[in-house]
C-alpha cells in the first residue's frame, strides 16, 4: 500500500487533468489526458515519468492526448471495459469493482454509467482521492448524453458512500455556474448559501474550486440529495421517488 501525489494541470477552457503519482515506485498516471502537451511540459518540469494513462470514459476532451503521450513515454494505456472501443490505444480495461495498481497505489474502479454508457471512477482509497472524470462535479452531474436518471442516481450513490475526507478530482472547473443553479432548486440550505460565497471568493482570486471533499458534496451538491424532501419541492414534487426528483433537477439543470 502507498500514497499518491496529485498535480493538477488546468487546460482548454474548463477541464482539469491530473498527474498522479505513487510515492513508493514513482510510477506516474496521467487522468483524463485531453491535450498532450502541457502534460508532457508539466511532468517533465515536476521530473515525473509518465507510465500510466487513467481514462474515465471516451469524450474527446478526456482522451484527446492519449496517443501523443503514448508516443513520447511509451506508457500504458487504462480504461473502462465496457467502452473498450471507443478509448484510444487502451492496453489494460478495467470494470466494477476491479483493483487496479498503480506501483503500490491502490485504486478500486466503479462503474459509473450514465454520462456515458462505460464511464469509470478511480477510488485511490488509502489517499482519500476520487477520479470521477465527468460523473460526480462540484456541486453537479454530467449531462446524460448515454444513460438514463436511474443509472445516473445509482452510479453517484456508489460514490455518495466513499468516506467524508474523500477529495472529489473531477474534470471540469464548472463549479460556481453549477452553484448558481443548486440555489435555483435547493436556496434554503445554508451549506449550500455558505459554499457559494466561498467559491465565489476562490474563483475572484482565480483559484480552482477542485477538489472539493465528499462531506461538501453530500451537504450541497442537488444531485446528491435527491432524496431529501427540500430537493423534492424545490422541483416541484411532493417527495418519494429519488429518481424522479433526480431525472427533474438534471432536467431543470439542463434548461438553467
Ligand atoms: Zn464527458
Ligand atoms: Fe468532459
Amino acid at each position: 500500500m502507498s500514497q499518491i501525489d496529485v498535480e493538477q494541470i488546468p487546460v482548454l477552457k474548463d477541464n482539469y487533468v491530473y498527474l498522479v503519482r505513487d510515492r513508493a515506485t514513482g510510477k506516474v498516471g496521467v487522468v483524463d489526458p485531453a491535450v498532450s502537451d502541457p502534460v508532457l511540459e508539466r511532468a517533465k518540469t515536476l521530473g515525473w515519468k509518465i507510465t500510466h494513462i487513467l481514462n474515465t470514459h471516451h469524450h474527446g476532451d478526456h482522451v484527446g492526448g492519449n496517443m501523443a503521450i503514448k508516443a513520447a513515454t511509451g506508457c500504458t494505456i487504462v480504461g473502462p471495459k465496457a467502452d473498450r472501443d471507443r478509448i484510444p490505444g487502451i492496453q489494460i480495461e478495467v470494470g466494477d469493482g476491479d483493483a487496479f495498481k498503480l506501483g503500490d497505489a491502490a485504486a478500486e474502479v466503479f462503474d459509473v454509467p450514465g454520462h456515458t454508457r462505460g464511464h469509470i471512477a478511480y477510488w485511490f482509497g488509502e489517499s482519500d482521492a476520487l477520479f470521477c472524470g465527468d460523473t460526480l462535479f462540484a456541486c453537479g452531474c454530467g449531462r446524460l448524453f448515454e444513460g438514463t436518471p436511474q443509472q445516473m442516481w445509482a452510479s453517484l450513490g456508489k460514490l455518495r458512500r466513499l468516506p467524508d475526507l474523500t477529495r472529489i478530482y473531477c474534470a471540469h472547473e464548472y463549479t460556481q455556474s453549477n452553484i448558481r443553479f443548486a440555489l435555483s432548486v435547493d436556496g434554503g440550505n445554508p451549506a449550500l448559501q455558505d459554499r457559494s460565497r466561498r467559491v465565489d471568493a476562490l474563483r475572484a482570486e482565480g483559484k480552482p474550486t477542485v477538489p472539493s471533499t465528499m462531506a461538501e458534496e453530500r451537504e450541497t451538491n442537488p444531485f446528491l440529495r435527491a432524496d431529501q424532501p427540500a430537493l423534492a419541492r424545490g422541483v416541484g414534487l411532493g417527495g418519494g421517488d429519488p429518481i424522479a426528483v433526480f431525472a427533474a433537477v438534471r432536467k431543470a439543470k439542463d434548461v438553467f
